[in-house]
């Protein structure tokens, strides 16, 4: 492979072929199933009730191709071998994962983990909880979702209401707990966290995947910040879905049926809950945004390929006053404003997934990139929309559908808002 100043774009052969099976398994595995759902996945809506819950029909379709990619050894291959991934490299996953996306399919990204799959911070699984959580995760036969949100907090996550202590704590006992007596005293001391009981108590919404998960990865509050810091005293529970109630469903257009609320009314959890180090999960779910910003740019500059393939082609095929619409500026230009915009997005993210393969932490050029690459997809969006005239508007064509989804990406994750923050603070102006 050449190199050039020691910067290359290359496809390295054994990622190469990686894509090519990846994009074969799309065709062979993802496709029919999406040919026999049929009218269900016309658009987000149709495959929900009037509850808003998603179509059984459409749950099924998404569990099998979970599983399915699994075992072809797609679905969490940057997790490392030992777990049951292929330890690929992030300019890999972040090349496969914008493959999926560039179809425009409603289930082709369920092909590769996401919300509902291993994140790393599963890998600080231990003892049972990798045979019960962490591996049938990766195997793609069980489910998770990732809940940090509440109704109070969003993009100020620490400052979170959900709590837990320890059976046997009391409020203000100076044991640094937070929340009140439970009328038990298991006589747990500090170093005994991982055979402890727990008590969780608070309510989460917006959290993807929620009414399908087996189980949930629950950030809950365990010291008072006062004590430990802004992002200390936060602990992560693995709370079972016989476990939780799910509340109502939050609807957001476009993604129906697939976020919704989780009430933990005085939970008891039995030893073995806590994922990872007690008070410490702030800083270790940290550790991974920079991915979970990488990926989801990923989706969009996919997405945004996909939408100026459909604006290429209709701008050559469509023709008025006598001529291609391609031909008046107003709408090549469009269309070429696209292409920069995605390229230019594609170009930083690849560079996002090179600095990650490096050790990271890339904090301010995955924010640039999630913000870039989701503010690109929505001008792409938007513009698709205007290319397609009426058509761009109908509910049987994807363009309305991906400018509520590049709305979405803008607000997940991280918002915009946030994104520009953290770039400003790294750059020591905030
Ligand atoms: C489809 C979808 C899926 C989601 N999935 C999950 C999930 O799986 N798990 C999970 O935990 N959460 C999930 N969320 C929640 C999501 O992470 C939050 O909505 C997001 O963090 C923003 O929080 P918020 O909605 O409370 O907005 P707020 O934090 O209340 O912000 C409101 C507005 O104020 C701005 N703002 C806030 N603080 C600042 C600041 N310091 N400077 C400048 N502007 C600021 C924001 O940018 C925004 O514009 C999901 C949300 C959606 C819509």
């Amino acid at each position: 492979m050449e190199t050039h100043g020691g910067v290359s774009f290359d496809t390295d052969e054994e990622a190469g072929l990686i894509l090519d099976s990846l994009g074969e398994f799309l065709e062979r595995e993802v496709a029919p199933v999406e040919e026999d759902l049929g009218d269900l996945l016309t658009n987000p809506r149709k495959g929900v009730d009037e509850d808003g819950n998603l179509d059984p029909a459409v749950v099924d379709a998404i569990e099998g191709i979970r599983r399915a990619s699994a075992k072809a050894g797609f679905y969490a291959m940057n997790l490392p071998e030992d777990v049951g991934g292929s330890g690929v490299s992030n300019v890999t996953w972040y090349r496969a994962k914008r493959r999926v996306a560039r179809d425009g399919s409603a289930l082709a990204e369920y092909a590769l983990a996401g919300p509902e799959g291993p994140k790393p911070l599963l890998l600080n699984a231990e003892g049972d909880q990798v045979d019960r959580y962490l591996e049938p995760t990766v195997r793609g036969e069980k489910s998770t979702a990732f809940a940090l949100t509440e109704p109070g907090v969003g993009s100020d996550a620490p400052n979170m209401a959900t709590t837990a202590r320890r059976v046997g704590e009391k409020a203000g006992d100076g044991s640094g707990a937070v929340g009140g007596e439970t009328g038990d005293d298991s006589g747990e001391g500090d170093d005994a966290e991982d055979d402890a009981e727990w008590i969780l108590d608070g309510q989460k919404q917006w959290i993807t995947n929620a009414p399908h998960a087996d189980f949930v990865q629950v950030f809950a509050r365990t010291t008072p910040a006062e004590e430990t810091g802004r992002y200390g005293g936060i602990t992560c529970f693995l709370v079972e879905d016989d476990e939780y109630e799910v509340g109502s469903l939050n609807n957001a257009v476009g993604l129906e049926g697939m976020q919704a609320e989780l009430h933990f009314d005085e939970l008891r959890l039995p030893p073995g809950r806590v994922l990872g180090t007690v008070d410490g999960a702030f800083y270790e779910a940290m550790n991974f945004l920079g991915l979970g910003r990488m990926e989801l740019g990923a989706t969009a500059v996919g997405r945004s390929r996909f939408l100026r393939e459909r604006c290429e082609d209709y701008a050559t095929e469509r023709e008025a006053f006598g001529r291609p619409i391609g031909e008046f500026q107003q709408i090549s230009s469009k269309i070429a404003r696209g292409y920069a915009r995605t390229e230019a997005a594609d170009a930083l993210g690849l560079r996002c997934a090179w600095e990650l393969d490096r050790g990271g932490p890339a904090i301010e050029e995955t924010s640039a990139f999630k913000w870039f690459a989701t503010n690109a997809f929505w001008d792409v969006a938007d513009d698709a929309v205007q290319v397609h005239g009426s058509t761009g508007v109908s509910e049987d064509a994807p363009f309305v559908d991906n400018l509520h989804l590049a709305r979405v990406l803008r607000i997940v994750e991280g918002t915009d808002e946030i994104q520009l923050n953290t770039i400003a603070r790294q750059r020591g102006i905030l």
